[in-house]
């Protein structure tokens, strides 16, 4: 039963049953059935063979009937392949005769298959490789797991495998089954991470090659708290696990016992705690978890869970949904931050070779007007139904923001027009989360009402370290005294310009960093909701003068060791059991 270390991003423990995701260049691991268990295997592959066939076949008359039958007889060959009686025979000899799963056996089959071909010196047969590869995968993704749209049907909790999760994926989870994430790559302030996080679901990323440790089916322990991931545990693993999330669960019903108290100070100085979301649902939580109102809404995901583009009614149904939930509680609406991770790059025409440098969130609403207007048009029509205010994100230059504002004030003239109500002085914020604009804070703060600081990018740019990449996310730090810097100076800019500051990425949910960010007088912590009943009991435990004297200590600090183990010991001598 062997543990594997990844990165911890979202705590707690779950004992289920996998799904694996993502079957490309899988390695298939040799696991042998019980005798009893051969006709079920044969089954299983007959029908993932019949199953992939289909496919093939839908997708020649699609091609052919696009392209010509040139093209669409590509697909000949492939289901040739699996007609091939010679060589669909070997997968049933294997399981039949050796007691290998169908996994394995076409693995093994086609693998031997594809060298012979290769050994063979003909530039057409060379060429046919590679088909090779593109049937075994058909088929092994077929009797892996269930295919990326069947994640919104599941019929049963499973834990989820994957290399890593498309954003589209995640936004099409059946998020009443799914029970943890285990992925081979990402770090903690990637996609999946954050999820996990909304969702309070255990997960562990950067494990390397969990996808091809993992068959569909198997039995995982996913412990999130830990960061390690064990296939197939023993009894007493299974027991000793089994406790450790009953213990979590206990503390998390604990702290929600705090979600109507106010998030005050014992010096009686009160903070707003406020949640992040990326669907209206999301809210039931939010309020479960006693956060004042909605600091972040993440609009995009309306894009990433939809097989089409969403129109200005998709965008309003959603908002007035949204603050049909909230009676009167704030809505801090995200205008749309695609690109980078948040958009498939797969699905672009042309993939961007540093998406996180390109054509990403304000930029790319910039250079698509209609699109930006659309969704402007719902948020000004969606503001007279409740609190609502606007936020762009990435904003780098003054001109970008004031070419944003210029498309806002389009859009109210083109409502006024057409006699549509809205409200004229929607508080219009961005996000600072590039170092451009943190510097230029000050300069900021005289053309927007509000500012949210996005940590998870300020800490990517500020530190060049990729959020997403686990081979560098030990450099991923929100204590690295220079990102410290940053958000000090924001918020005091934010205060000398009177308007408010929040904080919105994963550092304000982060217990390790609470004493500093309200000693660096921040107002507003807009987290995931599962974390808002830990920020809070640290805030009801402590004095702003303690804070004070912590956020002054740590900015005399110029390691982030030094800073992360001060806080530590500070924040344990208000809640001994804290980390
Ligand atoms: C951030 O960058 O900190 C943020 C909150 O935005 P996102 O994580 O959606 O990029
Ligand atoms: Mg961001």
């Amino acid at each position: 039963m062997e543990i594997k270390k990844g990165i911890s991003v979202s705590p707690g423990v779950v004992i289920g049953t996998a799904l694996v995701l993502d079957a490309e260049d899988l390695l298939i691991p040799k696991r042998l059935i019980p005798p009893e268990q051969v006709p079920a295997e044969v089954k299983r592959l007959e029908d993932a063979i019949t199953a992939a066939a289909t496919e093939l076949a839908r997708l020649r008359d699609a091609v052919t009937a696009e392209h010509g039958r040139d093209i669409g007889s590509i697909f000949d060959f492939h289901l040739a392949l699996l007609h091939d009686k010679a060589l669909v025979g070997q997968f049933f000899v294997e399981i039949k005769d050796r007691h290998t799963t169908a996994e394995y056996a076409v693995s093994v089959v086609m693998r031997k298959y594809s060298s012979t071909v290769s050994a063979i010196k003909d530039k057409y047969l060379s060429e046919r490789v590679k088909d090779i590869h593109d049937i075994e995968k058909r088929v092994l993704r077929l009797l892996i797991g269930q295919k990326h749209e069947d994640l919104g049907h599941l019929t049963q909790d499973v834990v989820v495998i994957a290399h890593d999760l498309l954003p589209s994926q995640t936004a099409a989870l059946d998020r009443k089954h799914v029970r943890g994430f285990a992925t081979d790559v990402g770090g903690r302030t990637s996609h999946t991470a954050i999820v996990a996080r909304a969702m309070g679901i255990p997960a562990v990323v950067g494990l390397g090659n969990i996808t091809s440790e993992v068959s569909g089916g198997d039995v995982v322990i996913i412990d999130g708290t830990r960061g390690v991931v064990i296939v197939n545990p023993d009894l007493e693993q299974l027991e000793e696990h089994k406790e450790a999330g009953r213990k979590h669960n206990e503390a998390e019903r604990q702290l929600r016992t705090l979600s109507n108290l106010p998030a005050r100070t014992l010096d009686g100085h009160e903070v707003s705690l406020m949640a992040n979301i990326e669907f209206p649902e999301d809210i039931t939580d939010a309020e479960l978890h006693g956060a004042q109102g909605i600091g972040l809404y993440r609009t995009e995901f309306l894009y990433l869970a939809s097989e089409h583009e969403p129109s200005e009614e998709d965008h309003y149904a959603s908002y007035a949904d949204a603050l049909r939930r909230l009676k009167g509680r704030p809505l801090v609406i995200r205008t749309l931050d695609l690109g980078a991770d948040k958009y498939t790059q797969a699905k672009a025409l042309n993939p961007e070779r540093n998406p996180f440098l390109g054509d990403r969130s304000i930029r790319m609403c910039l250079h698509d007007i209609p699109m930006f207007k659309r969704q402007l048009r719902a948020i000004m029509r969606a503001s007279v139904l409740g609190d609502v205010r606007i936020m762009f994100p990435m904003i780098c230059t003054l001109m970008e923001l004031r070419q944003a504002k210029m498309v806002l004030n389009d859009v109210m003239e083109e409502l006024e027009d057409e006699g549509i109500p809205f409200r004229r002085d929607i508080p219009t914020g961005m996000m600072v989360e590039v170092p451009s604009a943190a510097l230029m804070a000050d300069q900021f703060a005289k053309e927007v009402n509000f500012f949210s600081i996005g940590t998870n990018d300020l800490i990517q740019y500020t530190l060049a370290v990729d959020r997403t990449n686990e081979r560098v996310a030990g450099l991923f730090c929100p204590a690295h005294p220079s990102v410290l810097k940053l958000v000090r100076d924001v918020i005091r800019a934010g205060r000398r310009n009177s308007i408010s500051v929040s904080i919105c990425g994963e550092m304000a949910g982060d217990p390790l960093y609470t004493l500093l960010l309200l000693g660096l007088e921040l107002n507003i912590f807009s987290m995931n909701a599962p974390d808002v009943p830990e920020v809070k009991k640290i805030i009801r435990s402590t004095t702003m003068e303690h804070a004070r004297h912590v956020a002054r200590r740590v900015m005399s600090f110029d390691s982030e060791r030094q800073v992360m183990h001060f806080l530590r010991e500070e924040t344990r001598k208000i809640i001994p059991e804290a980390f």
